[in-house]
């Protein structure tokens, strides 16, 4: 039987879910022997302040690159994924994942869900963008509820 995926993504937003999500994209992976590559998607430093400030963000924005590339690390070093396969993007979590995801050919995408009540709401908003806009398939981790999570 020819393996399904190829590349598999996971999408993490660095809290404690990030290691239920990335737990069940790891043996899917391996199944496939697919690549993995993990991603988290930082906010632009600009966007949150509207330029309204006559200020130089970008010192802030590589301390906080620099912080989150730690963070990525120690979640996914443990699970030996190397260096090169842990990503730091700045831009909207939803458009940087799907556009990651057609630039290196990934074939499965893999998100925390929220156990919010009601059918709209059922997936966070993450996860419902990267699903709406994706051009392969995408696996949605179920997590805890809101409030559940670290930070
Ligand atoms: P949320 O939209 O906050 O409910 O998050 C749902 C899922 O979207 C998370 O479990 C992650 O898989 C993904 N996600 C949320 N924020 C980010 C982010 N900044 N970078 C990468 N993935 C994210």
């Amino acid at each position: 039987m020819s393996n399904e995926y190829h590349h598999v993504l996971v999408a993490v937003d660095l809290t404690k879910d990030s290691h239920k999500v990335l737990e069940r994209a790891i043996p899917i992976a391996r199944r496939n022997q697919a690549k993995l590559s993990i991603i988290h998607t930082l906010e632009p430093l600009g966007f949150a302040y509207g330029g309204d400030i006559p200020m130089d963000l970008t010192s802030i924005q590589d301390q906080l690159d620099e912080h989150a590339t730690q963070r990525l690390g120690d979640i996914a070093d443990p699970y030996d994924i190397p260096r090169e396969d842990q990503h730091i993007v700045v831009g909207m979590p939803d458009t940087e994942i799907q556009r990651f995801a057609k630039d290196q050919n990934v074939d499965l995408i893999v998100v925390g869900s929220h156990g919010r009540h009601g059918f709209a709401l059922l997936l966070g908003s993450t996860s419902t963008g990267v699903l709406h806009g994706a051009e392969c398939d995408v696996l949605a981790v179920r997590v805890g509820k809101d409030g559940e999570t670290e930070e």
